[in-house]
């Protein structure tokens, strides 16, 4: 389970989340709608602490952090191995897929279970196949992502971020930079998690998506939630006039 409890993060003065609480159960899948600057990708950051939160405390399974700060002073970050093993509860996808130029998409998938969660190579390798296999790849382990199309390059870095096996997938847009007739194949990919029962995060502009796929849906907007709950509440009936402006646009 995820649990996020009045988390609060400014930049200076730009306050960016205003005390965000959002529960997320094991297995659910939750779409994180809202304009820009409404501080979608802030939080999902802040799941993984690539940005630290000021206030507030995030769970994730076993681990939890409270980041209030005492005294006016700042968060303390936890120890560099205490991070690590934080963050490696956490599977990121980004809009840009940065994989590394320089490996093979079997590398790719590979590079983390051997250098972080110290698989052994052999194992390493047949884990990765079977992953690049799920994401329909198995015949591009060879190649380079220079080679590949983005659509590939994205599924590779889905399965990049499977092979850690994280508590939670969250999706940053992971679909925007894609060209349509590529955004379909990356879609099929978390439709095929979903029914797998992997817990994820998605921050999407794609409506009929989250519709489909999710099972909470939450409307984000200047650093608030403004309105949750299932898909055929927020999408298919928001009751507030935020969430109903935002919506008219995509009709
Ligand atoms: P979009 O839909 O455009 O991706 P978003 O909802 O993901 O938007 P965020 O990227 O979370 O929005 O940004 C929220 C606000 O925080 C924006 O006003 C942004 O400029 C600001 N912001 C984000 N990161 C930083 C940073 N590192 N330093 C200063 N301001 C930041
Ligand atoms: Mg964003």
């Amino acid at each position: 389970m995820i649990q996020i409890s009045n988390l609060k993060k400014a930049f200076g003065d730009h306050v960016v989340l205003k005390d965000i609480s959002i529960q997320i159960d094991k297995g659910c899948v939750v779409a994180m709608i809202g304009p820009s600057g409404s501080g979608k990708s802030t939080l999902l950051r802040c799941l993984n602490l690539l940005t630290v939160p000021d206030q507030g405390s995030v769970r994730i399974g076993e681990r939890h952090f409270d980041f209030d700060s005492k005294n006016g002073k700042k968060t303390r970050l936890p120890k560099d191995k205490e991070l690590a093993g934080f963050r490696a509860r956490t599977g990121m996808v980004f809009q840009h897929f940065n994989l590394f130029p320089h490996m093979t998409a079997l590398e790719n998938v590979m590079e983390g279970m051997v250098t972080v969660l110290r698989t052994p190579k052999a194992e390493a390798r047949t884990k990765a196949l079977a992953l690049l296999q799920k994401v329909g790849l198995a015949d591009r382990a060879g190649m380079y992502p220079q080679k590949l199309s983005g659509g590939q390059k994205q599924r590779i870095a889905i399965a990049r971020a499977l092979a850690m096996q994280p508590d939670v997938m969250l999706f940053d847009e992971a679909t925007s930079a894609l060209d349509p007739e590529l955004v379909g194949e990356v879609l099929n990919v978390i439709r095929s998690l979903a029914a797998d029962g992997m817990t994820m995060i998605l921050v999407t502009h794609e409506i009929a998506f989250a519709r489909e796929v999710a099972d909470q849906v939450v409307f984000m907007r200047d650093g608030v939630v403004v309105e949750a709950g299932p898909p055929s509440q927020v999408i298919d009936n928001p009751q507030q006039a935020a969430t109903q402006a935002f919506l008219a646009r995509f009709n």
